[in-house]
């Protein structure tokens, strides 16, 4: 595979200052154009000991401030976190690497820039993994645990939860390295990028090993009366394919049988039939014709990391929310009848994912086994405003099951509302006000929720 590609802010720029720069999303539809942006060649060591030093002047400068500081990650948030319009954006794409493996310990500190695709290669030419993976490895370490970036494992909570210890630049030009010990840790597992400059991160590893998937086709119905049994897998979750009573299960365990050869990329015709904004009629069609096909694809054996990925889709707007598991069948249930009665074009899979309770103060899944629900929609250049409708629906179902929206994806709801479903709010806003007063890390999207 090549290196993971980079978004933003486009192939010419890699490090240096640049004013006046279009920065967007993987999707496009978060643009804006930042009053600069600063991608610091930390390789200069000579001139630049430590990357903090280089951060520091830019946190202080008095110009910055005013306007506002964004970090950005990789870029694939499909909510306007980064909010770049007017910021200056700090761009860590040359922070990357892994600073060091613990095999004692079981961790590896990681810098912040590092994708998780490099990270994964380092991990397992020493021998090692993360515990869980999400459903693509484009994005970087410190951009995943901002929006507790999650996979599917019920023995598992959001990769927030695998953080053990963060060392993050905060307003005031401090360094705060924080551990298992401090209280805080459990609010910057999930920080979206409003405390500070994360600068790196450990993680808990376990032994590299390979995982054998098994993939097949279920009816829904039939899935959704037997929920429980994701309770018991390693890891696994499903695909309902909307307009149809289908669902591609998969499932993955530990082995020791050799590797298979990896699945190719899913053939253009595929990707049509899942990815499309057709009537809901013919999109029921191309979405059984989807199905049958993917049920077919039978079981591998792959590098535990390799099997947890999925292929990226063309670019969508993605809502997706956490309902407590044992509201999990009746909330999908609830969705299929919006999408039959409201004729809504969701069309691609949606995408139906599991982990333990977890720990972080906004985290989705904090002291709750959850189930993630995301719905996606094509973004088109003609209508830009047309996910809006279908994706506002399923917001409107999913929140009557206790659901809490992700970070990353669009949703329509309101500070005070998200309050509600996060007992830890207030202690996350007592931490984030006191590291920084100022609001200097605070974007527009999340100056809605917080400060309104
Ligand atoms: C195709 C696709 C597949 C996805 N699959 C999954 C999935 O399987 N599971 C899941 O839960 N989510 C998934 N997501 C969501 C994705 O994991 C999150 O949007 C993640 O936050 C993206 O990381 P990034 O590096 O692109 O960060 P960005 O989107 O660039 O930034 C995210 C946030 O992190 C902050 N940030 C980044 N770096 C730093 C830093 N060094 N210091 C401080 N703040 C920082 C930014 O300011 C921003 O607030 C997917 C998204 C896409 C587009």
């Amino acid at each position: 595979m090549a290196d993971a590609p980079r978004s933003t802010p486009g192939p010419e720029i890699t490090t240096g200052e640049h004013r006046r720069t279009a920065w967007s999303n993987w999707s496009g539809a978060v643009r804006g154009i930042a009053d600069r942006l600063l991608a610091p060649d930390i390789a200069d060591r000579l001139l630049a000991p430590d990357i903090a030093d280089q951060l520091r002047d830019i946190v202080l400068d008095d110009t910055a401030r005013a306007r506002g500081i964004s970090v950005v990650g990789s870029g694939h948030s499909y909510a306007d976190l980064v909010a770049p319009t007017g910021r200056t954006l700090v761009d860590l794409r040359h922070h990357r690497g892994v600073v060091a493996v613990d095999p004692a310990a079981m961790t590896v500190r990681v810098k912040a820039g590092t994708t998780m695709r490099e990270l994964n290669r380092e991990l397992a030419a020493a021998g090692f993994a993360l515990p869980n993976q999400s459903a693509i490895d484009e994005q970087t370490v410190a951009g995943v645990v901002a929006t507790a970036t999650h996979g599917s494992s019920p023995r598992h909570g959001t990769l927030s939860s695998h953080v053990v210890a963060a060392r993050i630049l905060t307003a005031d030009g401090r360094v705060r390295t924080i551990t298992q010990d401090a209280p805080e840790l459990d609010g910057v597992r999930v920080h979206l990028g409003c405390l500070g400059v994360v600068l790196d991160l450990t993680f808990t590893v376990v032994p590299g090993h390979r995982l054998r998937k098994v993939v097949h086709r279920r009816p829904l119905p039939e899935v959704l009366a037997d929920l429980d049994a994701f309770r018991e897998v390693h890891f696994g979750g499903f695909w309902w394919y909307p307009h149809t009573s289908q669902a591609i299960v998969w499932e993955a365990a530990p082995t020791d049988e050799p590797p298979t050869p990896p699945p190719g990329p899913p053939g253009a015709l595929l990707g049509l039939l899942c990815n499309n904004s057709w009537p809901p009629r013919v999109t029921g069609a191309a979405h059984y014709a989807a199905a049958v096909a993917a049920g077919r694809s039978g079981a591998r054996v792959l590098r535990c990391d390799d099997a947890l990925l999925h292929h990226l889709p063309p670019p969508v707007q993605g809502t997706e929310y956490s309902v407590p598991f044992d509201r999990a069948a009746d909330a999908i249930r609830a969705l299929v009848r919006e999408v039959r009665r409201g004729g809504l074009r969701v069309s691609a899979p949606v995408d139906v994912r599991f982990t333990a309770a977890d720990t972080g103060w906004l985290s989705p899944s904090r002291q709750t086994p959850t189930c993630h629900i995301g719905v996606t929609h094509p973004v088109s250049a003609r209508d830009p405003e047309r996910w809006v409708a279908p994706l506002r629906a399923v917001d409107s179902v999913l929140w009557e099951f206790d659901g809490r929206p992700h970070w990353a994806k669009v949703h329509f709801r309101t500070g005070r509302e998200l309050a509600g479903r996060y007992p830890e709010w207030d202690r996350f806003q007592e931490l984030r006000r006191a590291w920084d007063p100022d609001g200097v890390f605070l974007g527009g999207h999340l100056r809605e929720l917080f400060e309104r």
